[in-house]
């Protein structure tokens, strides 16, 4: 696969297939060789220059030139005005920051994660009802149960669905449940009230066995593997889709490897993240790691692309996620909603950006007592077209900007992009252009029937779209 840049927008190239994405919009094209070549002879030297330099039939060029305004390449940017301040649709409750297992890359291990603190009902309950609250006029609000583990509270998880249903009800509002859980805890019971209850539920596990054991020991130190599996069958067992969030660390490199793991155990869909712990840790992945990264998404993606045009129920939501926003031509401003949509509320009732900067002064905003919004400003200037490091990337509108708590572990600041990442995510969007394009070809319809099959009948664009546990 080639790619290159040119002013500012990108072609792909791959086994005779030539695509071109535009930055600005995101809208992408199959072209022709001498469509490329015009729009670098444009982009150096002004329309007119190229109509010379090009040496091509002038209908033609008339014709290609037609094209690429149509299509925008010839336009700049347009400005992107950041609304003053946004309604709160999603609270993350941090319900238990304790936890029974023990993974080895905790992020939170440092902060809260392991502390006997559960949230009380009270906090509990003030925290749904400023939810309320800062929704506005949204129909639609969101609530996330994290940990810790979230399930060894799962008393007020029971509770706080009831009296968030009740309340939605009472303010003419919707009201939609998930959780991020380790599986350890899902006993049929549980499984029977999340359904009952509509909670969309994100399992982290780590793949086959040996990885599993070693990254998500109990906190005796016995592997967690025949336990997760054997819970997460009677949740795979009730629904139609359940995915894995996978944290993959230095010593398990092989994607094919984890994914494979986790489709044994059932698991229709996963999502893959490295470990999210600064550059000075050994689980850490380094600069060759990372290019590795890139050669293990090359085959998942050829794994992809024939589950997909063969029907069959694999997911690998890094590829997914970007191919969807391709065919939506998505434009994101922002990595994901925390600090703008979105607040991590913790179990005293502390408010931060997101769960994962629970305990972090720097980013708190006040307590559910007394919320301090004054850093949603700030977060709401940082989008992608004014973030320096970001705003020449072609990636931008795909990607909307690293993700606020990997840019401070990397740089100590929220502002900079994580390079390496970011190599990693332009990579995987360009795989996605090319399986895009190979799935337009073989059957338009299986975008539309993928694409609208998995979109909600109301917008959720004010949950994270990148949720990183
Ligand atoms: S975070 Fe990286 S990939 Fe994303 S827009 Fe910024 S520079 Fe591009
Ligand atoms: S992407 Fe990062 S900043 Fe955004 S919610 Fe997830 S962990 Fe928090």
């Amino acid at each position: 696969m080639e790619v290159s840049c040119i002013g500012g927008h990108v072609s792909v190239k791959e086994d005779g297939t030539l695509l071109l994405f535009n930055a600005i919009d995101s809208g992408l094209y199959t072209i022709e060789p001498i469509t490329e070549k015009l729009l670098i002879l444009i982009k150096n030297h002004g329309i007119e220059a190229a109509k010379m330099l090009v040496e091509e039939d002038f209908s033609i060029v008339e014709e290609k030139i037609a094209e690429l305004k149509e299509n925008k390449f010839l336009d700049s940017q347009p400005e992107f005005t950041p609304p003053e301040t946004a309604p709160i649709t999603t609270v993350s409750l941090n319900v238990s920051h304790e936890c029974n297992l023990n993974c080895r890359y905790c992020y939170g291990s440092k902060t809260y994660v392991g502390k006997k603190q559960f949230m009380s009902r009270e906090i509990g309950e003030l925290s749904i009802d400023r939810l309320f609250e800062w929704s506005d006029d949204s129909k639609m609000v969101y609530v996330t149960f994290f940990g810790g583990e979230p399930l060894l509270n799962v008393g007020l998880v029971k509770h706080l669905i009831q009296y968030g249903k009740e309340k939605a009800r009472s303010q003419g509002k919707d009201i939609l449940f998930s959780m991020t859980c380790n599986g350890t805890l899902l006993t049929d019971e549980i499984v029977g009230f999340l359904n009952e209850n509509g909670v969309s539920v994100l399992v982290s596990m780590d793949g086959p066995k040996n990885v599993q054991d070693q990254n998500r020991p109990f906190k005796n130190g016995t592997g967690s593997y025949d336990t997760v599996a054997s819970n997460v069958q009677k949740l795979i067992a009730t629904r139609n889709s359940v995915t894995a969030r996978a944290t993959l660390t230095r010593d398990c490199m092989s994607l094919n490897t984890l994914v494979q793991g986790l489709r044994e155990v059932g698991f229709t869909n996963v999502h893959v993240e490295p470990a999210a712990v600064d550059g000075s840790c050994p689980f850490a992945l380094s600069e060759k790691e990372f290019e590795t990264l890139k050669e293990e998404y090359n085959l998942l993606g050829e794994l992809f692309l024939d589950s997909v045009l063969n029907d069959s129920s694999f997911g690998f939501s890094n590829i997914l996620r970007t191919t969807s926003a391709l065919y939506k031509s998505a434009v994101r401003h922002y990595p994901c909603g925390a600090g703008r949509t979105l607040v991590g509320i913790d179990s005293t009732g502390d408010i931060y950006l997101c769960h994962r900067f629970t305990g972090m002064e720097e980013f708190s905003m006040g307590t559910v007592h007394d919320p301090d919004f004054s850093l949603q400003k700030k977060i709401l200037l940082t989008h992608v077209d004014a973030r320096e490091g970001c705003k020449e990337c072609w990636a931008r509108h795909l990607c909307g900007g690293s993700c606020w708590h990997e840019s401070y572990s990397h740089h100590g600041c929220i502002d900079e992009p994580y390079n390496l990442k970011c190599g990693l995510f332009k990579h995987v969007a360009a795989l996605s252009m090319i399986i895009f394009s190979k799935m337009h070809e073989k059957d338009r319809k299986l975008l539309d029937k993928m694409f609208r099959r998995n979109e909600p009948s109301y917008k959720r664009e004010d949950l994270p779209e990148k949720t990183q546990p």
